[in-house]
């Protein structure tokens, strides 16, 4: 079989690569950090920092196709692999995500609806911005936030004083903070030809900043259904993407206003292994190797609980629930608010 280069070595990597495993693919992980999740389950894993030319040279000469499960490689080292070798999804997705300006600019371009936001490099702007959006407002760095890391958010004008000095100079984007009555994201991938899936749309809820349960079916009526399906599908289409891809939206009374996108298999997502014949890690791989994407309809009521730092304690008592699957990504240490794990409970 043919090898697939996966650039993250995390839970996604590793939940990647045993779907590409059931294919008949072997994986190959590059990942710059110690004892990767990934490294246990995938064929073979190099372990160097993205700045390692000879060995991005190596990995791509050993790879068919290459993917990633993290956003923020480095663009060098992006240039080095497609050299040798395609990248699935393509450069432009990572390009435009990687930065919520950007992202925001391009979400808009398509006519889809965001949040009010302003560019933030200094003081001043953010000043500005705050006295034409207003507060309650979020300030975010533009680029690597993931986790609700990163973020900040403004109660008052007068709260906004010296912020930018907290964010350590990063530029930032304002937003202006949606009153939203719940969050939901689209799963959907595209194909090399083209063709579009979504997986049913689940609801979100955050603890901390970071998702702590994905319900599937969410609460939405059948036309916020099918304006979630189009929109993840219109970027798609505009990225001419191929791959699984994450749209988290909010929903107001107004409609659905996009809050970021992600480019790769999302935390969210991870109820289809449960909920679907296929799920969200096989469906990515059908797409970035060329197959016709599999049948990702919902046969079962899910919830999905990330399981953090602490939670790992109750793994003996989850372990004899029923109508409940257990997923342990083998992290080599717990950590407050490191994601260890999650479980997948049958509702209906
Ligand atoms: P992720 O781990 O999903 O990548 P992130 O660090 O990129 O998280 P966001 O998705 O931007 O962070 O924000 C995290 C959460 O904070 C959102 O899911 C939402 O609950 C809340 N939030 C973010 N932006 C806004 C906003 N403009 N208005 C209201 N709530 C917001
Ligand atoms: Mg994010
Ligand atoms: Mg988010």
């Amino acid at each position: 079989g043919s090898t697939i280069g996966i650039l993250g070595g995390g839970q996604l990597g590793r939940m990647l690569s045993v779907a590409a495993s059931r294919l008949g693919f072997r994986t190959h992980i590059f990942e710059p950090g110690a004892e990767p999740p990934a490294g246990h389950v995938a064929d073979a894993v190099t372990t160097a920092p993205y700045e390692d030319d000879a060995a991005l040279r190596a990995f791509a000469s050993a790879c068919d196709i290459v993917t990633f499960e993290f956003e923020n490689v480095p663009t060098s080292a992006l240039d080095l692999i497609e050299a040798q070798v395609p990248i699935r999804p393509g450069r432009e997705a990572l390009r435009i995500s990687q930065d919520r300006l950007t992202e925001k600019e391009f979400l808009q371009g398509l006519g889809l609806n965001v949040a009010p936001y302003a560019d933030i490099p200094d003081q001043a702007a953010l000043d500005a911005a705050v006295a034409s959006i207003g507060t309650p407002s979020i300030l975010k760095t533009r680029r690597f936030g993931y986790d609700g890391k990163g973020q900040v958010r403004l109660r008052s004008a007068e709260a906004a004083g010296g912020t930018m000095s907290q964010m350590g100079g990063a530029p930032c984007v304002l937003e202006g903070f949606v009153d939203f009555s719940h969050e939901v994201s689209v799963i959907a991938a595209r194909s090399v030809t083209g063709e579009v899936a979504c997986f049913d749309p689940g609801e979100n809820v955050h603890r901390d900043g970071i998702l702590h349960t994905t319900t599937v079916p969410a609460r939405l009526s059948a036309s916020q259904r099918t304006d979630a399906v189009l929109m993840a599908a219109r970027i798609l289409n505009a990225l001419d993407y191929v791959g699984v891809l994450g749209v988290e939206l909010f929903v107001t009374p107004q409609g659905l206003i996009v809050n970021e996108i992600a480019p790769r298999v999302h935390n969210s997502g991870h109820w289809t292994q449960q909920g679907c014949s296929v799920d969200q890690f096989e469906q990515h791989i059908r797409a970035i190797t060329g197959w016709p994407l599999g049948d990702g309809s919902r046969y079962a009521d899910v919830v999905m609980e990330n399981l953090i730092g602490d939670d790992m304690d109750r793994v003996p008592e989850l372990a004899r629930e029923k109508n409940t699957s257990l997923h342990l990504y083998g992290k080599a240490s717990v950590k407050p608010g490191r994601k260890m794990g999650h479980v997948n409970r049958i509702t209906r």
